[in-house]
């Protein structure tokens, strides 16, 4: 038998990988987290010399990229060339870089054939939580379980706040609304597609969260 998929998006702050990895740690699943893949490979364009900017540079990169994601949600973690950089990719300027390198359209290519191995990898075991921008529409259209999950931009920013430490508004502004403006050229992840579930956590507990995925998982597995 199949091992479950469960996918979940939504904008900056909305509590995807927090909520992602819980839900995977309960359940025994794996865990993979996309955001990280764009942000992996915009610190290695960074760390090649290579201007982000230059699409066709990057879209170059790409075709070569030595990426490892550790799947474990205890401990998930980034590997680029033998180097663990699951610390490296939250620095602003890969977080900005990020958001410019994933508009590519062969940067997406390349990384959305990737996450599907992992996530055949995930079905071949017990199953996979993948999360990400597009993996409710993209990449993994056809996963049993699907959610949006979003918050209003006010819980979102305080939310990034308390997770970084940054104080600043006009700091957490960028890094969240304007890279949600921004990243919403290429990814649909302010309306749920049909079949997808919305969670609106703007006024629930993390525990709530959790409690309302697993039911949907449950849900969907006792049909
Ligand atoms: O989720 P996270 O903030 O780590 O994602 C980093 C960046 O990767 C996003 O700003 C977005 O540009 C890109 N991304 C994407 N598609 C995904 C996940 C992330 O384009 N599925």
């Amino acid at each position: 038998m199949n091992g479950i998929v469960i996918a979940i998006d939504g904008p900056s702050g909305s509590g995807k990988s927090t909520v992602s990895r819980a839900v995977a740690q309960q359940l025994k699943l794996q865990y993979l987290d996309t955001g990280a893949m764009y942000r992996a490979f915009a610190w290695w364009v960074l760390d090649q010399g290579q201007d982000p900017e230059n699409a066709e540079k990057v879209g170059e990169l790409a075709d070569h990229f030595p990426l490892r994601m550790v799947c474990d949600p205890k401990a998930p973690a980034v590997v680029v060339n033998n180097q663990d950089i699951t610390q490296a990719i939250r620095q602003p300027e890969v977080t900005m870089a990020a958001s410019t390198v994933s508009a590519y359209p062969k940067v997406r290519h390349t990384l959305i054939a990737l996450q599907r191995k992992y996530i055949e990898v995930g079905k071949k075991n017990r199953g996979i939580v993948a999360e990400g921008r597009d993996i409710t529409s993209v990449v993994a259209p056809q996963a049993p379980v699907r959610i949006l999950l979003t918050a209003s931009a006010a819980a979102r920013l305080a939310r990034r706040s308390k997770q970084t430490g940054e104080r600043d508004q006009a700091v957490l502004k960028r890094t969240v609304v304007t890279r949600d403006q921004q990243d919403a050229r290429t990814t649909s992840f302010m309306e749920p597609g049909e079949g997808v579930h919305l969670l609106d956590s703007t006024a629930l507990t993390l525990e709530a969260v959790i409690a309302k995925v697993i039911s949907w998982v449950e849900e969907e597995t006792q049909q």
